[in-house]
This record gives structure tokens, C-alpha cells and sequence, in this order.
């Protein structure tokens, strides 16, 4: 085993990709070329392994080397950089990848070459870039839009080609064979190139690592779409994952159509129904609302002993309470001020009368000063948030106190 220092003779070794020959092949063992460091961490250089590395959209494998946990594995200057929990001092490990990771990115990285070469044949869309995420996939490609036909369309003849389970041939070519090779994107890289046949349906240019036959990806589900620049972003899931998604949204409808008392058949017309009847509904209780602001408007203003109508209410909302406060000032002379309990935080409402003629903003100083309160308005009515740390009913009476003696001064 070589130390860190002796990395520089390692430059004409390059680990072999036991990946390249075998996408299946779990455990291996590897004489161990040198142990060092890689972003802060122990990382180990091998003569042979079965981690893949990050790249060409694909995350790294994890797994373990004697044990001990791999946390990332990375190729950089030339190397491939096992980053490992601790230390390992031996001259020859056994290690072992995760193995329903790695087959879940083998399973989403062959529908992504079967996905693409389905969109360029449908739509004439190239695939500019490739993304493995965590739980989805995603393609951008060269084209502005996408229908939901041409979706359709797409998974469909993806699918025939998954059911048809056909091989998924692995071979290299020298660099001077490429025009050979039907490529969905020529390659760029010299040297030998590894191809990655679909069976007569695609050929790509890849170091990844993919099933045997498309029947392992099971199955093709495109589930979104963004724009991105001037391109679409499609966001798709293979294999296990449509499994998953599928038992997941099962799940979300069968509780849905149970909630509501009816099928998953019948759900979407049990909720156009609800929604229709919520709309009459609404519109009834605004007029019920309107009405009985009337109502209490006028008992309000009877009951008034002088011009200012002080409230505080907990079970209406702003909006609802300016209608009312409006109303007041409309009909009469006066001054109202009216505190709105809220989640959180609360409101004050002042409003007053054309006849009583006094700015409302004098006091939104004095209310921001010892309240807290933040608002404005104009001289004619202003709405104030509280932060809900006093009792409102106090805050209310204050400012009652406060206006009532600015306005007996005046008059
Ligand atoms: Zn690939």
C-alpha cells in the first residue's frame, strides 16, 4: 500500500471498472494502490472496483469496504477516490456497493437513454442534459413545449419497446469506427468508446451503468414538466419508483373518495359537485352577512351614547368588521374604532364620518410607539397590525380614551 506522498507514481495506474464488464457484479475484492485523502476525508485508491463514480448525471454508488461505510466515491485527476467514515489501513479489501441504490440508478439511466431516443424519434427533441435525482429524473430538451398528447404518445411507444424486453448490448469501438455506430449524439471522447446499444432502437456513447434488457425498467412514467431557458425540463421515474408512486397515490385517492363518501370512479364528480354547492353556499352567506350588518349597524348606532363606537370582535375576520364599521360611518356621524382578534396577530380599525373632520394619521405615531402597531391609511380610516401581546379589549379602550379626549378638546 503507498502512501499519499507516492500518489505521483500512481499516474500511469487507473483502477479498473469492474462496472464496465459487469453492471451486476456486487461484491469484489482489490489490492489497495494507495490510501489518502479526498475533501477532508479518509479516501481509498483501488486497483479494481465495483463503485461507480459520480458522473454523466448519475450519483455515485455507496456501499461498504471492509465494513467500514464508502460515503461517496468520486473520479478527479484521473483517479477514483473512495471516501470512506474512517480510516482503513490493509493491503487488500473486500467491498460491497448498495446494491437497491445502484440497481434503481441502473433502472432510471437506461430509461433515460430509452426515454430520450423515444423523444427524439416522436418529437425530433434532442436530450441536452441528464439529472438522477434522489427521487425523480429529469431530461432537458431542445424543444419550447410539450402536449399532454405527445406525452402520452411518448410514454406509450416507451413502453412498447420496455415490453418488448429487448437486449441492452454493451461493446467498444475504436474512434475511427464511429460512423459506423448510429449514435443519438455523436461522442466527442477520443480513444475507445463504450457504446450502449438498445437493441437496434438506440445507440449511446456512456460509461454508466444500465439493466440487461429493457424489460428491467419496468416502466416509464413522465410525472412533470418545467420550462427552462427556452427548452422543456421533463421529470420522469422508472422501475421501483413508478411502483412506489403508484401505491402512493392509490393511497391518496382511496382516502380522498373515502372522506368524501363516495368511489375513486366517482371522485371527480363528487368534487365538482362540492364545489359548485361551496360556491352557492358563499354567495349566501354574503348576502346573510350583508343583511345582518344592517342589523347591527343600526342597533350599534341606536345604542350609541356619543359619536365614537368602540368594539372588539374574536370571531370575524377584517374584512368582515370594515363592512360594518363602513356602514356605520356612512349612515351617522361617528367615529368607530374596532379591534379584530387574529391568529397571531391582530388588527385596530379606525374609521370615522365625513362630518367629524380629523385626520385618523395623528395617532399612528402614538399607536406605533406604545403598541407596536404598523399601518396606515387615510385621514379617513387606517388599519393597524398588532403583534396580539396585549389584551385587545385594553388596547381598544386606550385608544378610545386617547381619541375621546382629543376630540372634547377640539369641540
Ligand atoms: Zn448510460
Amino acid at each position: 500500500m503507498e502512501k499519499l506522498n507516492n500518489l505521483v507514481r500512481l499516474k500511469e495506474v487507473e483502477t479498473k471498472r469492474l462496472y464496465y464488464y459487469d453492471c451486476y457484479q456486487q461484491e469484489f475484492e482489490s489490492r489497495v494502490l494507495a490510501l489518502t485523502e479526498y475533501k477532508g476525508r479518509p479516501a481509498l485508491i483501488l486497483e479494481a472496483t465495483c463503485f461507480y463514480p459520480e458522473g454523466g448525471g448519475q450519483p455515485s454508488d455507496y456501499g461498504e469496504i471492509d465494513g467500514v461505510k464508502v460515503i461517496e466515491v468520486i473520479e478527479a485527476e484521473g483517479r477514483i477516490f473512495h471516501l470512506l467514515e474512517r480510516e482503513i489501513k490493509a493491503e487488500k479489501v473486500k467491498g460491497k456497493i448498495d446494491w437497491v441504490r445502484r440497481y434503481d440508478h441502473m433502472q432510471q439511466h437506461t430509461g433515460q437513454h430509452l426515454l430520450s431516443q423515444v423523444c427524439w424519434e416522436i418529437l425530433g427533441a434532442e436530450t441536452l442534459s441528464f439529472n438522477l435525482g434522489e427521487e425523480v429524473a429529469s431530461i432537458e430538451l431542445s424543444i419550447g413545449q410539450l402536449s399532454e398528447a405527445d406525452k402520452k404518445r411518448i410514454e406509450t411507444r416507451a413502453a412498447e419497446i420496455i415490453f418488448a424486453n429487448r437486449p441492452i448490448k454493451i461493446y467498444e469501438v475504436e474512434e475511427e469506427e464511429i460512423d459506423r455506430i448510429p449514435f443519438r449524439k455523436k461522442p466527442v471522447k477520443s480513444g475507445l468508446i463504450r457504446v450502449v446499444e438498445i437493441d437496434e432502437f438506440d445507440y449511446s456513447a456512456c460509461g454508466g451503468t444500465h439493466v440487461k434488457q429493457t424489460g428491467e425498467i419496468g416502466l416509464i412514467k413522465i410525472i412533470g414538466e418545467e420550462k427552462i431557458r427556452q427548452h422543456v425540463r421533463l421529470f420522469f421515474i422508472c422501475g421501483w419508483r413508478v411502483l412506489k408512486d403508484y401505491q402512493k397515490k392509490e393511497q391518496i385517492l382511496t382516502q380522498l373518495a373515502s372522506s368524501l363518501g363516495t368511489s375513486i370512479d366517482q371522485l371527480q364528480v363528487t368534487v365538482n359537485k362540492l364545489q359548485s354547492e361551496s360556491k352557492a353556499w358563499r354567495k349566501k352567506c354574503l348576502k346573510l352577512r350583508e343583511e345582518l350588518n344592517q342589523y347591527e349597524a343600526a342597533k350599534l348606532m341606536a345604542e350609541a351614547q356619543e359619536s365614537v363606537i368602540d368594539r372588539t370582535y374574536f370571531d370575524r375576520s377584517l374584512e368582515e368588521a370594515k363592512q360594518l364599521g363602513l356602514k356605520i360611518i356612512h349612515s351617522g356621524h361617528f367615529l368607530v374604532i374596532f379591534g379584530v382578534k387574529g391568529e397571531g396577530r391582530d388588527h385596530l380599525l379606525l374609521a370615522r364620518s365625513e362630518s367629524i373632520p380629523v385626520d385618523l394619521r395623528q395617532w399612528l405615531p402614538w399607536l406605533r410607539e406604545v403598541f407596536e402597531g404598523r399601518g396606515g391609511g387615510s385621514d379617513s380610516l387606517v388599519e393597524i397590525a398588532l403583534p396580539g401581546k396585549q389584551p385587545l379589549e385594553e388596547v381598544v379602550k386606550e385608544v378610545k380614551a386617547r381619541i375621546f379626549e382629543a376630540l372634547s378638546a377640539h369641540s
